[in-house]
């Protein structure tokens, strides 16, 4: 994992991360150059790793996209990356550049064909992912289920258009409210948080998991939306077959294309992709004994004997084991075992002390977020007790991490001196973290 950047400036009404950090996108390795060097660093430890870019629209800085381009060019190592990218950003990249970037799976959101989300500005997706696919680039693609203008008969419209794109992968979760979006807002606000969840946040946490319906819909109830859900993986795995089949069979598109290309870069990416899809022949076997699409397995697989040889002593091994073990999974999903890791719960209380918007007698309190400190906006009066109360509340925030506190005080807000020594003296230990922007009046705050 590569954690390249954070935040995104697309704004969707429903992600937590893109309003954590109120839209700017924060580079964490703000060029090409810092994003190769910490390529090579996994490569050294395992010079075949795949590599996974975590930044919400890694493609979004074009002068980092085309310098990594050099560099991965230059070195001529073929790479496996997998990113986040929006239509928007892959819409201004060829997939031969994609590829010649190092990245062979995008993970595209289609959310849905009327959500009207920036991020689905560009290329059609019905042009763009299976251009893709043609050219090895293995896609996830996430449609959301819960928008009021979506009804069973939309929803069912929107899911065949959706697996005519064939993605590789696909999610599908429900449209729900993080707090911090404006969607959370917007469904407090108008009281459409279904009852039990509003009057419960440990029940709300606990399914805010993208498999509840947590918002009243203008003409589906909650079990309506999650059968239409089941239904949307249901038909995904009867029609496209297991995802872990159309990976290689994207791969294979990548092999083709490029296997006696001109580009030497692209000519050692599909012998790595050779290598990768020689690994999948046990999976042949399992598919066409239990998979929902035989005929589709057995032309894949003979396409693929035919172009790159039958498996080897080694891979026919294994291939008596895939029995076995496609048993072994077939058992535990049946019954239910070993599927997810036991949960572990910490709760942190946060103390009365907490530092949290609202009201200190005269005091306003706003509170806001930066990347290494929260801001905390002062207006109205201080006194005795709102200076000790913002003091507690200042060291909560301080204690046991790394943070720092900047204050800004709102032009006229009233203070006397020993108020201030008060918010002084109980701030001191801590002073080296904690920054003020004082107004300019009254004249007691200088
Ligand atoms: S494009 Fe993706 S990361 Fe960006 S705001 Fe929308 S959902 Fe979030």
């Amino acid at each position: 994992m590569i954690f390249a950047g954070l935040g995104c400036p697309h704004g969707c009404d429903f992600c937590c991360t893109s309003h954590f950090f109120k839209r700017p996108h924060v580079r964490l390795l703000p060029t090409g150059d810092d994003t190769y060097r910490v390529i090579d660093r996994y490569l050294e430890i395992n010079p075949g790793m795949s590599l996974a870019i975590i930044n919400e629209d890694f493609l979004i800085a074009r002068d980092l996209a085309t310098r990594l381009r050099e560099l991965v060019l230059e070195r001529g190592k073929a790479l496996s990356i997998f990113a986040f990218a929006t239509v928007k950003a892959l819409s201004r990249m060829t997939p031969r550049e994609l590829l010649e970037t190092g990245i062979d799976g995008v993970w595209v959101g289609y959310e849905g064909k009327r959500s009207g989300y920036a991020n689905q500005q560009g290329r059609p997706v019905e042009e763009l992912i299976p251009d893709l696919r043609s050219h090895g680039i293995t896609v996830l693609s996430s449609m959301i289920l819960g928008f009021d203008y979506q009804t069973v008969d939309v929803i069912r419209e929107q899911l065949s258009e959706f697996l005519a794109l064939k993605p590789t992968y696909a999610q599908f979760l429900i449209y729900g409210p993080t707090p911090g979006t404006p969607f959370f807002e917007r469904v407090v606000r108008e009281g459409r948080l279904h009852r039990e969840l509003a009057e419960n946040p440990e029940r709300y946490y606990r399914k805010c998991d993208g498999f509840t319906a947590m918002v009243r819909h203008s003409s589906k109830t909650p079990g309506e939306i999650e059968a239409s859900q089941r239904e949307c993986f249901e038909t995904d795995f009867r029609l496209l077959g297991p995802s872990v089949l159309r990976s290689v069979e994207t791969w294979f598109e990548g092999w083709k294309r490029y296997h006696d290309s001109d580009s030497s870069y692209l000519r050692a990416k599909a012998e790595r992709w050779a290598k990768e899809i020689l690994k999948g022949y046990p999976l042949f076997r399992v598919a066409k004994r239990y998979g929902p699409t035989p005929e589709g397995t057995v032309r894949l697989e003979a396409e693929i004997k035919a172009a790159l040889g039958p498996p080897g002593l080694g891979r026919r091994c294994v291939l008596l084991l895939a029995h076995l073990a496609a048993a072994w999974t077939r058992f535990t999903l049946r019954h239910d075992r070993f599927q997810h890791p036991k949960l572990r719960r910490l709760t942190l209380r946060s103390s009365r002390w907490a530092l949290r918007p609202g009201d200190l007698g005269s005091l306003r309190v706003d509170i806001g977020r930066a990347l290494r400190s929260t801001i905390v906006k002062l207006e109205g009066a201080l006194d005795q007790s709102s200076a000790r109360r913002l003091a507690a509340g200042i060291l909560n925030a301080l204690h046991g991490n790394d943070a720092q506190v900047r204050v800004v005080v709102a032009e006229g807000t009233q203070a006397m001196q020993e108020h201030l020594r008060i918010l002084g003296k109980l701030l001191a230990r801590e002073r080296h973290r904690v920054s003020v922007v004082i107004p300019s009046a009254p004249e007691t705050w200088a």
